[in-house]
């Protein structure tokens, strides 16, 4: 059976470029990039190298960037980190939406006396910059707004937002783990302080990610030894995952253009065929989103089974966020941009990567309206 993968959002396949790259770091180039002989120079050369592209990718200096494992560490070092440095200040402010990274990370600074704001969003799920203004105190450290959802594909006004927290003297974090690597990012312009990012959404290894700190941002480590990374992420480095990270970013940076048009064309193909199922919809913003992501919700079924249909004809997709489909709540995003937890039960996300095809799509638009009939048919929610 031919296996199509429409699950990029979760993690992406190591592009063979990438591989390639990290290979000779697994095997000869084994050196510590803290020692002084030539095997330590070796990892050294190739971890500056790689910290100058992925700086240069999102308009940084070489040292505001340090390397995490992963998006989930980086916004665990940004917002812990921050709140520690705060001093007296106790309050944050975050949105309904974000990944569970930051907000499961917020709720543990909750026990430890901190307050927090989650901001609702719209019915597309967008942020308001204003409802982020109104919110900030002059106890607020942090203010921490994704840039692009994981499960609805919106992307946030994140350069608006960034500018009032900049203008009221508060530090701004945004999770672009989603949004990294497909569409153009620069921190400066973009008024962004610290910055969340993952190799293994874009075609990268798992377990290597990054988080930009701009200079003279003064936020507490949580990692204490050897002082690598500026002194802000202690432990040797993952050179073959760092060294396949920038790989992915360099490919992501020179098919761009061509990647998002491609990605965007297959996903308004795919949403014109889905949304042919009676009582389906595409939860998120028809235009402002990630260019792979489609999010549908089907009334009268649960996502779950839909997935699981689909993994029976070779597709792969998810329900939710994939952290979340372990357990039976619907999905805390789908229910802040206002949908009803028995419609949020039915949603199916397809995101697209570079690697789809036309034929991806059309056997998912031919498959998917028998696969939903069958299920209404035999659903206990209602509809027959
Ligand atoms: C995947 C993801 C993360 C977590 O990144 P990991 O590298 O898997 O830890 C965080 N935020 C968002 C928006 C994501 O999509």
């Amino acid at each position: 059976m031919k296996r199509i993968y429409m699950d990029h959002a979760a993690t992406t396949p190591v592009a063979p470029e990438v591989l390639k790259a990290m290979m000779p770091f697994f095997g000869r180039k084994y050196g510590n990039a803290s020692s002084i002989h030539s095997f330590g120079q070796e990892a050294r050369d190739a971890l500056d190298n790689s910290r100058e592209i992925l700086s240069r990718f999102i308009n940084a200096e070489f040292e505001e960037l340090i390397f995490t494992s992963g998006g989930t560490e980086s916004d665990n070092i940004a917002i812990i980190g921050a709140a520690l440095a705060g001093k007296e200040k106790n309050h944050i402010i975050t949105s309904r939406i974000e990944h569970h990274a930051v907000l499961h990370t917020c709720k543990f600074l909750e026990k430890y006396g901190f307050k927090v704001t989650y901001l609702a969003v719209d019915r597309y799920g967008f942020v308001k910059p204003e409802d982020v203004e109104k919110a900030i105190t002059k106890n607020t450290v942090l203010v921490s707004i994704m840039h692009a959802n994981n499960e609805i594909g919106t992307i946030e006004p994140v350069r608006e937002i960034g500018r009032i927290c900049r203008d009221a003297g508060v530090l701004f974090h945004t999770d672009a783990v989603q949004s990294f690597g497909k569409i153009p990012l620069n921190v400066k312009k973009m008024n962004i302080d610290m910055l969340s990012a993952s190799a293994h959404k874009i075609y990268g290894p798992k377990g290597a990610g990054l988080l930009y700190i701009r200079n003279g941002v003064a936020i507490k480590p949580l990692m204490h030894g050897g002082g690598h990374e500026f002194g802000m992420r202690s432990g040797t480095e993952n050179i073959p995952g760092i060294v396949g990270f920038a790989k992915a970013a360099e490919l992501a940076g020179r098919n761009m253009d061509k990647w998002r048009e491609h990605e965007t064309r297959l996903r308004k193909m795919l949403a014109r065929g889905v949304l042919e199922i009676p009582d389906s919809w595409l939860n998120g913003h028809p235009e402002k989103r990630i260019p792979g992501n489609a999010s549908f919700c089907f009334r009268f079924i649960e996502g779950e089974s839909l997935v699981v249909h689909l993994s029976m004809i070779g597709v792969a997709a998810s329900t939710g966020s994939a952290c979340s489909s372990k357990d039976l709540r619907p999905s805390h995003v789908l229910t802040a941009i206002g949908l009803k937890p028995f419609d949020a039960h039915g949603s199916l996300r397809l995101t697209l990567g570079k690697d789809n095809t036309k034929e991806d799509v059309d056997f998912v638009i031919k498959e998917l309206p028998g696969i939903v009939s069958k299920l209404r048919k035999i659903s206990p929610m209602g509809r027959k």
